[in-house]
């Protein structure tokens, strides 16, 4: 629970106390300014969230389509990896399709 909900629910209890309108009033003002003060940082929060979330899914991506560069490179053909084997053999899954946790 954040500080200002805190505070609002707190100024809402003490609101079946005995006080005069206007102070009443006042104090209404005072937590619906501070709950859309408060609903602005979320929505600015999840503004950056969003942000970082693309980002991240853009860096996965990118990524993702080297690894699958190097994969297309390193393909096996009679049990020999076509890009590793330049001279000696070389068995297939290669040391780099291992690496990148293939079989
Ligand atoms: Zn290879």
């Amino acid at each position: 629970m954040s500080d200002v909900s805190e505070r609002a629910e707190a100024a809402l209890a003490d609101y079946e106390e005995p006080l005069g309108w206007t102070l009443r009033e006042d104090r209404l003002i005072g937590i619906v300014r501070d709950l859309l003060a408060e609903l602005r940082r979320l929505e600015r929060d999840k503004r950056v969230d969003n942000r970082i979330n693309l980002t991240i899914g853009r860096e996965r991506d990118a990524l993702q389509a080297k690894i699958d560069a190097v994969k297309a490179l390193h393909t096996g053909r009679i049990g020999m990896c076509e890009y590793c084997t330049d001279g000696p053999l070389v068995p297939y899954p290669c040391d780099t399709i291992q690496a990148l946790g293939e079989p």
